[in-house]
């Protein structure tokens, strides 16, 4: 198959097909927390991918020739905002009031206005 740079999410296509469980990421980071100490990203297809929560998963979408990166949020009471200019993660209570108190991103300074 042959990689093209704007078609970042080839990675998901290369995975063996899932079986017909009900939460594949969950059973995935299962055998991840009774395993060994090194972190290993948990991998899931699209059909996975698109059955969760959008507000669940977070996606930092860097530009070619990065891949887009995907992070699912597994704290639903903790909200997390991506500043979508330096794709960096904050919990959303931080954000926003050190947005409203500088006018800018915290940590790249993008002007509020352009957030
Ligand atoms: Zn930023």
């Amino acid at each position: 198959m042959k990689r093209s740079p704007d078609f970042q999410s080839l990675q998901l296509t290369e995975e063996p097909p899932e079986d017909d469980e009900d939460d594949p990421f969950t059973a995935k980071l299962m055998s991840f927390e009774q395993g060994g100490s090194d972190f290993v990203p948990v991998c899931v297809g699209r059909s996975t991918l698109q059955a969760m929560n959008n507000r669940e998963v977070l996606v930092k979408k860097w530009p070619s020739p990065l891949k887009y990166q995907y992070y699912r949020s597994l704290l639903p009471d903790v909200s997390i905002t991506l500043c979508s200019s330096c794709n960096r993660l904050f919990h959303t209570d931080d954000y926003e009031l050190l947005v409203l108190q500088r006018n800018c991103c915290p940590f790249c300074r993008k002007p509020a206005e352009h957030l």
